[in-house]
């Protein structure tokens, strides 16, 4: 399954299916594709019984495309020793024997590890060094700038295209009836030099989705939200519409999310 989906900006309940799998008992294993997931959203892997965890350099971390990693579960290495499945280059019991030595079954892209070091090392700063505290504070990041986004978006009588489950990675929105979300997309480009994107494939048009993965904080939320409040006002004929409703409707789940997120600290560092 996916954790989160950048195309639609959904979020699926991957500890839910996780359950659903243990109690059916079938030994099937849960594979998750957590791309955009890892550094957006928060996962409990080994509690929840995770068997595979995937994640991609080009997202949450920040550094250029081409590098993948992922965690794997006992039952999953297990499977492993009787699957019949042709591998070769991705046969992660070869990694796995390499990685003892601290060295990689194939020639590993260095470049991107070394960057990867530099992100890990950004992540962790975050969190006053501990890289565990960085994630949490790099997730709590992405879910505030979504949550300031989704109050924006509601207090300009916007819709959002997964109201029941959206991510932390992007918030999708459906422009107003009748009108082409590219013109959304191309206005705030062109006005404001901001870039947000339009729907994929047949969604094309039919959506824009808006970005809060990685570098990127409550100024550039701040920047956005405005930017979009000047593109409501000229291009979009919103009922009710008036400056300063949307920002304001942002300055608010702002303190929200960032008053929970601090307690959730607080308790953790208590729990330890
Ligand atoms: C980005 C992404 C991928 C990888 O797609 P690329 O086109 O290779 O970047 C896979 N899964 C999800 C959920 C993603 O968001």
């Amino acid at each position: 399954m996916q954790a989160t989906e950048s195309s639609t900006g959904v979020r699926h309940d991957v500890k839910g299916v996780a359950e659903l799998l243990k109690s059916a008992n079938s030994g099937a294993l849960l594979v998750v594709d957590a791309i955009t997931g890892l550094g957006t959203t928060h996962f409990d892997v080994d509690a929840w019984g995770v068997d595979i965890m995937i994640g991609g350099s080009q997202k949450a971390v920040m550094i250029p495309p081409g590098l993948s990693y992922l965690s794997v579960s006992q039952r999953a290495w297990e499977a492993m020793e009787t699957s019949l499945n042709p591998r070769y280059y991705f046969d992660l019991r070869k990694e796995r024997k390499n990685a003892k030595n601290g060295e990689s079954a194939y020639t590993p892209a260095v470049a991107l590890i070394a960057a990867l070091g530099a992100a890990l090392d950004y992540i962790a700063a975050q969190g006053g060094g501990d890289l565990a505290a960085g994630r949490k504070a790099l997730v709590d990041n992405a879910e505030t700038c979504a949550a300031m986004t989704r109050a924006a978006v509601d207090a300009l009588g916007l819709k959002l295209f997964a109201p029941d489950a959206p991510a932390a990675v992007a918030t999708a929105v459906l422009p107003p009836a009748g009108v082409d979300s590219g013109v959304i997309v191309k206005d705030l480009k062109s006005r404001f030099a901001a870039v947000i994107t339009n729907g994929q494939g047949e969604m094309k048009g039919q959506i824009f989705r808006i970005a809060h993965i990685g570098f990127f904080d409550y100024m550039d939320t701040i920047a956005i939200v405005g930017a979009l409040e000047q593109v409501a006002a000229s291009a979009l004929k919103l009922p009710g519409f008036e400056f300063g409703k949307a920002l304001a409707a942002a300055q608010k789940a702002y303190v929200e999310q960032t008053t929970k997120a601090a307690s959730e600290t607080l308790e953790a560092v208590g729990a330890r």
